[in-house]
């Protein structure tokens, strides 16, 4: 493999958060299918309701994206760390080990 840019143990850590915001995720969604109204805790951990979307939706939608995301850090896929538009770096290991989940730089960031 080219241009490895996440070494095994960097790696290794980014599926660890990824895992665990997907447990934080599905817990939350549990609760919203429940009738539980959590929409102050899904912007407590940054998910803003958005216009016509239902909660559980937004939160189907987050898990779908952290799962993609932990499959291409488990596959070394060079996608992972860059904006899903552009391609542009987003920073690097200490960038992602700060938000594993993120996948748009600043210009695309809420067209996903
Ligand atoms: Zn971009």
């Amino acid at each position: 493999m080219t241009g490895v840019r996440f070494d095994d143990e960097t790696r290794a850590r980014l599926r660890r958060r990824l895992l665990d915001r997907g447990q934080v995720l599905a817990t939350l969604l549990a609760a919203v299918l429940a009738g539980k109204d959590k929409v102050r805790e899904l912007a407590a951990i940054g998910l803003d309701a958005k216009p016509g979307l239902r909660p559980e939706e937004v939160l189907r939608a987050a898990l779908d994206h952290v799962e993609r995301l932990r499959k291409q850090v488990e596959a070394g896929d060079d996608a992972y760390g860059r904006c899903h538009a552009c391609g542009t770096d987003l920073g690097g290991a200490v960038a992602m080990l700060e938000v594993p989940w993120a996948d748009a730089c600043p210009a695309h960031a809420g067209l996903a």
